[in-house]
């Protein structure tokens, strides 16, 4: 215990002279016990606001009104029961994950889980997995990257929730090609048959883990072969959430990227 206080009296005069920098823009910063990141590029991490549907995250572009289900989710209603975001594929948040998921900058982790963590307390405070379960890469996506960006997210969640992770229950049977480009029923005909779950479940309860969320069909698919063999009840977790061009009512993103890129 006064270890512990002399240690943090010891830490805040050393930051004080020599403050730490923030893992996006590397500015010297006041770092809060929650993030690595200065106030600067938390406040560009933008988070998914009402109105948007709460199956999916999907945000709307109209102004005002209630959150309801899209019509994906009306039409095609996904396995899992709701989707968290840590926030909007655009601007901060998607520059720190092009760095985590392609850059090789996996000290992102624990900054990313922790905004995807406040996400989730203020979604559903209340609802606590048996089994956190990561979006797999296929074996040979994984040597070439040498991690899965999914799994590092998961970790961190399960660490600091203290809920347990499989890495190996979801597995990915089929090399994919990349999904950017193709249109939604290209996207499920690419990805059907591409997982498998490798033992049966008993009405657990699973978070599953993504990093980006675009269409949903990776996410869909996954949390169908979930619930096909035993989850009780599945929910979605991503880095962030991609929208949609609504105006042209296509399968396209604002950015044109990137999930299944995975
Ligand atoms: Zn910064
Ligand atoms: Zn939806």
């Amino acid at each position: 215990m006064i270890w512990s206080g002399l240690y943090a009296e010891v830490k805040e005069c050393f930051d004080l002279f020599f403050p730490p920098l923030c893992l996006l823009c590397h500015a010297p910063h006041r770092a809060s016990p929650d993030s690595s990141f200065c106030p600067r590029c938390l406040s560009g991490c933008l988070p998914v606001t009402s109105p948007c549907c709460p199956r999916c995250a999907l945000p709307f572009a109209t102004i005002g009104g209630g959150d309801h289900v899209c019509g994906e989710c009306l039409l095609h209603p996904p396995d899992f029961a709701w989707t968290v975001a840590a926030g909007l594929y655009e601007e901060t948040l998607r520059h720190a994950i092009h760095r985590f998921k392609f850059d090789g900058s996996i000290a992102l982790d624990r900054p990313l889980a922790r905004l995807l963590e406040a996400a989730w307390q203020h979604t559903a405070p209340a609802w606590i997995p048996d089994l956190i379960v990561p979006v797999p890469l296929h074996p040979r996506r994984l040597c070439q990257r040498t991690y899965n960006q999914a799994l590092l997210i998961a970790r961190e969640l399960g660490r600091h929730r203290q809920i347990p992770v499989d890495p190996c229950l979801l597995v990915r049977n089929l090399p994919t090609v990349a999904q950017a480009g193709l249109t939604a029923r290209e996207r499920h005909r690419n990805l059907r048959g591409a997982f498998a779950l490798t033992r049966p479940l008993a009405g657990e309860k699973v978070l599953l883990i993504d990093d980006v969320m675009t269409t949903g069909t990776t996410a869909r698919i996954c949390a169908s072969v979930l619930s096909s063999n035993g989850a009780g009840e599945v929910a979605l977790a991503v880095l962030a959430r991609a929208r949609r061009n609504s105006m042209l009512g296509l399968e396209t993103t604002l950015r044109g990227e990137i999930e299944g890129i995975s």
